[in-house]
């Protein structure tokens, strides 16, 4: 039975991931974890029974484990609860780490052993990363938003975990550091990220020989805008995807089109290509999830109804794919399906993040780290939509490239970025 954790099991990723998982009922939920929706997670807890659980705050822990008392769930809390919720596999129970971050009073000290490692590295496909045909059983779906992802995605591959990423935000800074990592410990990434998804399933046994990759945009809810008209447009209107319903910051980057800008970067550590050779194309319906070209010209397209569960099961159940309840295409009803070039003068977000791609080393961590920093403010209406890429843009400028970056370079320039931006605005 294939085991789970997932890592911000309360958000849209994480909820229709459990939607999958009730759909086929054969896979076991190990450890769960969220920020600070206690009531969600008790909810969870009380249905899925993880062994572990853990939220951000203290305060919201304790409330949590009050709650939960009855169920023999060990609850635990902020980064160390989260680390131990991506490397717990499920048998560890009871040797799990006694440090800061735990609010049970009843498990034994020591830290988590990690049991059975997968050793299958047969039939592996090259890219930065590799794939294997029979991935590990036990998996961490990582569907937190932000950078704060970045740590508890190394720790599940040092425990061997198979990786399925809906967090694009920590291969978008880490990515250098992640997908060696990963190689090294024979652990496969596979993504949620629908995009990213429908590119994995066209690269399927063809991974080399790639001229181009196509990443399809709705467009979001201001296509076709002038820079002018999006110097209005309020909050409520840029939360209101036309396709897809989603977490509020995917929302705001959704119509920025740095959420695009993001994926140009997370593709270029899935898949192992230079940022030139990745086109953005504007594909309304959002019908095709993105395409290949090969070598040869022939074009690779995964095409499907805009339902994260698709690209969410494809991941937990690879390589096997299994029934879904999700709607189907139907041809006779598609008249058109039609794609246009993304507009970058208007979208200048989408520009910076091919510049930060191009530019590598700590650049994308910065344009990264300005964007939360940017749509934070703008979720608290402390600042206006197009403010958003002027700010990405200044901390860019301000910033001096290091090369590659180390964790904890990452984590002082997300710090820095914020410090300089606070002072700025
Ligand atoms: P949501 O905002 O809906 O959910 C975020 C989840 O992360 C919540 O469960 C939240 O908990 C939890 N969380 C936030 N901060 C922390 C923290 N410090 N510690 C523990 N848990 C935390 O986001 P989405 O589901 O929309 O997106 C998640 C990720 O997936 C993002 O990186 C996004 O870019 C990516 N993605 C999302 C898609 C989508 O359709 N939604 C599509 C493709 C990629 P709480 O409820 O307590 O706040
Ligand atoms: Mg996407």
């Amino acid at each position: 039975m294939k085991k789970l954790s997932i890592i911000g099991s309360t958000g849209s990723i994480g909820l229709q991931a459990l939607d999958v998982v009730r759909l086929h009922r054969d896979i076991k939920i190990t450890a769960l974890a969220a920020h600070s929706s206690v009531s969600k997670l008790e909810a969870q807890i009380r249905e899925f029974k993880p062994d572990i659980a853990s939220l951000w705050s203290e305060d919201a822990a304790l409330d949590l484990k009050v709650r939960v008392k009855d169920t023999g769930c060990k609850v635990l809390y902020g980064m160390e609860g989260l680390i131990e919720v991506a490397s717990y596999r499920a048998g560890d129970i009871g040797s799990v780490s006694n440090g800061a971050g735990i609010i049970t009073d009843d498990i034994s000290s020591g830290k988590a052993e990690n049991v059975g490692i997968s050793s299958c590295n047969h039939c592996s496909i090259e890219s930065s990363g590799s794939y294997n045909i029979e991935s590990s059983d036990d998996i961490l779906l990582s569907a937190v938003v932000g950078m704060i992802g970045i740590e508890p995605a190394i720790a599940a591959i040092k425990s061997g975990r198979t990786l399925a990423l809906a967090n694009k935000e920590s291969l978008v800074c880490a990515g250098h550091i992640i997908m060696p990592l990963a190689k090294q410990y024979n652990v496969d990434i596979l993504p949620v990220d629908s995009e990213h998804s429908a590119i994995f399933q066209c690269l399927s046994g063809e991974h080399s020989n790639i001229s181009r990759i196509m990443l399809t945009a709705s467009g979001g809810p201001f296509r076709g805008y002038t820079k002018k008209q999006l110097e209005t447009v309020q909050l409520s209107d840029a939360l209101k995807h036309p396709n897809w319903s989603m977490g509020k910051k995917i929302s705001i980057d959704s119509a920025t089109m740095v959420n695009k800008g993001l994926e140009v970067m997370e593709a270029c550590h899935l898949f192992g290509v230079a940022p030139d050779k990745i086109d953005v194309l504007i594909q309304p319906s959002s019908v095709v999830h993105s395409m290949v070209e090969f070598e040869d010209g022939a074009v690779m397209a995964q095409l499907g109804a805009a339902d994260m569960k698709l690209p969410i099961q494809y991941a937990l159940y690879y390589p096997y794919r299994r029934y879904s309840d999700i709607n189907r295409l139907d041809f006779y009803k598609i008249s058109t399906i039609s794609f246009e070039k993304p507009d970058m003068e208007v979208f200048e977000g989408l520009a910076l993040a091919y510049k930060a791609a191009c530019e590598g080393g700590s650049m994308p961590t910065v344009f990264n780290a300005a964007n939360e920093y940017a749509v934070e403010r703008f979720l608290n209406n402390k600042i206006r939509f197009n403010d958003i890429s002027g700010i990405i843009k200044e901390a860019m400028r301000k910033h001096k490239k290091i090369i590659n970056p180390s964790l904890n370079d990452i984590i002082d320039i997300k710090k820095e970025v914020e410090d300089y931006l606070e002072n700025l605005i």
